[in-house]
């Protein structure tokens, strides 16, 4: 990577305070971005040769703020079901059948794709550790969360932390952090062991919780169709469990949070932990609406992800951006962008560092082509899903799991003028 500035410039620029700008851009130096540029003028002393990007709309790469990568070989095997308690039963059924090096090669496509789709970024749960496995040369940043579960068995809650020692993967794009599955799949045991672990490495934390309906009821009552998978309640809900293991707080991202009471939301609201809601998986279990409402009101911190393809048909976040706004026309649609942006960074504990053109985050951008003239009509149109990245870069560098060099993206890098021109398809 070039430690050389190179700067790029498009028509509308998303500047790190929301504003639109108009023949703006971003200096990037060493993998990341050096300076937001304002106005025609700044571009012109950005530094290093421009390139024009033509009559795009330059955004921070999207951030897929919860994902399973490692599912991805699942897609269409396994229907909703009638209850969750099922879902996951016929999920845990088809795994064994299907041959690892399929999988593997599905969750390198899907991933690619993602990356296609201009999203730079995920929060991903890390079950088996095949993403890391087919990871090399990957241009995807990824904030990969350890997954520990012991199924409510705490005899077990040794060997699964002690598991987390080996494994861990060195790559400049992967930062490590940890997810207790779900309360209705951690013992009292492994609770306790995990707030020792998160506590000294002040790592970053995704929990599923309060998905269900159903998971309230055998958590706290011991009823419902989870009493059929799992042994013995714990008889306390979830976000007790997970407060009293002090995972309650602004470095965890909840998932979900479909079913949460209104006292609920005000006790996330005051911990600072983000709730992530993921549009086309609610969509898939044809769950009730989700009350992303009651969440803003509340103030806590809301973000979008995918889940998997097991339960998703596409991680794009162009699609879940255009179901979320079908389902909740109050939210404007600079928030809708923000929700898979800013505010999922946040999410995932990368505020500032991604989702944003702000000078020292890393360089992960896409330029988009979209319908309309203004940049509040392109807004509406790349939130509604109508958008077509064409080009992506990760880290200052251009992706090559970016879109098929047949596409108009491969003419970009051919717009810049004179003698700058070889520079700037070199760098970024
Ligand atoms: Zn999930």
């Amino acid at each position: 990577m070039s430690s050389s500035p190179s700067t790029l410039r498009a028509h509308f620029t998303l500047a790190p305070d929301g504003r639109w700008v108009d023949g703006g851009g971003v200096t990037v130096r060493a993998g990341r971005i050096e300076r937001f540029c304002a106005t025609a003028a700044e571009v012109r002393r950005g530094g290093g040769p421009v390139l024009d990007l033509g009559d795009v709309v330059l955004l921070p790469g999207f951030v897929a703020a919860h994902t399973h990568l490692d599912l991805s070989g699942f897609e269409g095997r396994v229907p909703p079901g009638r209850s969750f308690p099922s879902w996951i039963r016929a999920l845990l059924g088809v795994r064994g059948s299907l041959p690892e090096a399929d999988l593997r090669r599905a969750t390198r496509a899907t991933a690619e794709q993602l990356v296609a789709g201009g999203t730079t970024c995920v929060g991903d749960i890390d079950a088996t550790g095949r993403l890391a496995a087919v990871a090399r040369g990957l241009r995807l940043r990824v904030r990969r969360y350890r997954e520990v579960l012991d199924a409510g068995d705490g005899r077990r809650a040794g060997a699964v932390l002690g598991a987390l020692a080996s494994g861990s993967r060195r790559d400049p794009l992967w930062t490590e952090g940890i997810s207790p599955h779900a309360p209705y799949t951690v013992s009292a045991e492994l609770w306790a062991a995990l707030a020792r672990h998160v506590r000294r490495r002040r790592t970053a934390v995704a929990i599923h919780w309060a998905e269900t309906r159903e998971e309230r009821a055998w958590l706290e009552h011991g009823r419902g169709p989870f009493a059929d998978l799992l042994a013995s309640s714990p008889r306390r809900s979830g976000l007790d469990a997970i407060e009293a293991a002090g995972l309650l707080g602004p470095r965890t991202a909840l998932i979900h949070g479909n079913d949460a009471t209104t006292a609920e939301r005000e006790r996330v609201a005051r911990s600072g932990a983000a709730i992530v809601h993921c549009p086309g998986t609610h969509a898939f279990f044809e769950r009730e609406p989700f009350d992303a409402e009651a969440w803003r009101a509340a103030g806590v911190p809301l973000a979008l992800g995918t889940d998997s393809l097991a339960s998703n048909a596409d991680l794009d976040m162009r699609r879940e951006m255009a179901l979320f706004r079908a389902g909740h026309p109050g939210f404007r649609p600079a928030e809708v962008l923000d929700l898979a942006t800013g505010a999922a960074a946040r999410a995932v504990g990368l505020a500032g560092r991604v989702g944003t053109l702000a000078a020292g985050a890393w360089a992960d951008l896409a330029a988009h082509a979209a319908p309309g003239k203004r940049a509040s009509e392109r807004l509406d149109a790349i939130t509604r899903g109508l958008g077509a990245p064409l080009a992506v870069w990760v880290g200052g560098r251009r992706t090559e799991s970016g879109p098929n060099q047949d596409s108009p993206a491969s003419r970009i890098g051919k717009q810049t003028r004179g003698a700058q021109n070889e520079d700037a398809r070199r760098t970024p």
